[in-house]
Protein backbone atom coordinates (compact mmCIF):
# COMPACT_ATOMS: atom_id res chain seq x y z
CA UNK A 1 0.00 0.00 0.00
CA UNK A 2 2.79 2.62 0.80
CA UNK A 3 5.20 3.69 -1.76
CA UNK A 4 7.57 4.21 0.74
CA UNK A 5 8.63 2.08 3.63
CA UNK A 6 11.47 4.32 4.89
CA UNK A 7 8.65 6.70 6.89
CA UNK A 8 9.76 6.91 10.07
CA UNK A 9 7.12 5.25 12.83
CA UNK A 10 4.24 7.59 13.80
CA UNK A 11 3.66 7.15 17.50
CA UNK A 12 2.21 3.43 18.04
CA UNK A 13 2.30 1.65 14.74
CA UNK A 14 0.25 -1.03 16.46
CA UNK A 15 -3.29 -0.97 16.98
CA UNK A 16 -3.64 -0.41 12.77
CA UNK A 17 -4.71 -4.45 12.25
CA UNK A 18 -8.34 -3.61 13.90
CA UNK A 19 -9.97 -1.59 16.03
CA UNK A 20 -9.99 -3.46 19.11
CA UNK A 21 -6.37 -3.36 19.48
CA UNK A 22 -6.40 0.47 19.13
CA UNK A 23 -8.98 0.99 21.19
CA UNK A 24 -7.11 -0.91 23.79
CA UNK A 25 -3.57 1.00 22.92
CA UNK A 26 -5.40 4.08 23.19
CA UNK A 27 -7.29 3.58 26.20
CA UNK A 28 -7.37 6.35 29.14
CA UNK A 29 -9.80 4.57 31.06
CA UNK A 30 -8.02 1.65 32.24
CA UNK A 31 -4.44 0.68 32.02
CA UNK A 32 -4.13 -1.47 29.35
CA UNK A 33 -2.60 -5.00 30.11
CA UNK A 34 -1.05 -4.63 26.26
CA UNK A 35 0.70 -2.25 25.81
CA UNK A 36 3.56 -0.95 23.48
CA UNK A 37 7.07 -0.55 25.48
CA UNK A 38 9.47 2.38 25.35
CA UNK A 39 11.91 0.00 22.86
CA UNK A 40 9.01 -0.39 20.36
CA UNK A 41 8.31 -3.43 21.63
CA UNK A 42 4.49 -5.10 22.23
CA UNK A 43 4.11 -6.79 25.20
CA UNK A 44 1.08 -8.47 27.04
CA UNK A 45 0.73 -8.76 30.98
CA UNK A 46 0.13 -12.36 31.04
CA UNK A 47 -0.25 -12.54 35.02
CA UNK A 48 0.20 -11.35 38.28
CA UNK A 49 3.72 -11.77 39.88
CA UNK A 50 3.80 -12.53 43.39
CA UNK A 51 7.30 -11.76 44.88
CA UNK A 52 6.39 -12.38 48.00
CA UNK A 53 9.17 -14.49 49.97
CA UNK A 54 7.05 -16.74 51.70
CA UNK A 55 7.04 -14.88 55.21
CA UNK A 56 3.13 -15.29 55.54
CA UNK A 57 3.12 -15.67 59.14
CA UNK A 58 5.23 -11.73 59.20
CA UNK A 59 7.46 -13.53 62.12
CA UNK A 60 10.34 -12.70 60.42
CA UNK A 61 10.47 -9.02 59.22
CA UNK A 62 14.05 -8.31 57.60
CA UNK A 63 12.94 -4.83 57.95
CA UNK A 64 10.02 -3.34 59.82
CA UNK A 65 9.57 -0.30 57.40
CA UNK A 66 7.85 -2.67 54.48
CA UNK A 67 5.01 -1.35 51.88
CA UNK A 68 3.14 -4.70 51.52
CA UNK A 69 1.35 -2.61 48.51
CA UNK A 70 4.08 -1.61 46.87
CA UNK A 71 6.35 -4.63 46.91
CA UNK A 72 5.31 -8.55 46.89
CA UNK A 73 3.45 -8.03 43.16
CA UNK A 74 4.58 -7.64 39.92
CA UNK A 75 3.04 -7.78 36.36
CA UNK A 76 4.68 -10.75 33.67
CA UNK A 77 4.65 -9.55 30.54
CA UNK A 78 5.18 -11.46 27.72
CA UNK A 79 5.95 -10.03 24.13
CA UNK A 80 3.26 -10.40 21.32
CA UNK A 81 3.48 -11.94 18.28
CA UNK A 82 0.11 -11.82 17.34
CA UNK A 83 -2.85 -9.52 18.05
CA UNK A 84 -5.01 -11.00 20.42
CA UNK A 85 -7.86 -10.18 18.82
CA UNK A 86 -7.49 -10.61 15.71
CA UNK A 87 -4.89 -12.40 14.92
CA UNK A 88 -2.76 -10.46 12.63
CA UNK A 89 0.86 -10.63 12.54
CA UNK A 90 2.19 -7.80 14.41
CA UNK A 91 6.06 -8.71 14.94
CA UNK A 92 8.67 -11.47 14.74
CA UNK A 93 10.72 -13.02 17.97
CA UNK A 94 13.60 -11.53 15.62
CA UNK A 95 12.40 -7.84 15.78
CA UNK A 96 11.55 -7.80 19.53
CA UNK A 97 14.93 -9.63 20.22
CA UNK A 98 16.69 -6.69 18.28
CA UNK A 99 14.40 -3.92 19.88
CA UNK A 100 14.66 -5.17 22.73
CA UNK A 101 18.62 -5.62 22.95
CA UNK A 102 18.63 -2.58 20.97
CA UNK A 103 17.13 -0.31 23.76
ZN1 LIG B 1 -5.88 -6.89 15.57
Amino acid sequence: MSNDDKSPIKASKFGSCCQDLKEVLEAEDFDPLVYEAEDGVLYLSVGILDIDDGSESGESAASGDDDDEAEGSGFLDHPVYFCPFCGAKLQTPEQVEAKAHDA
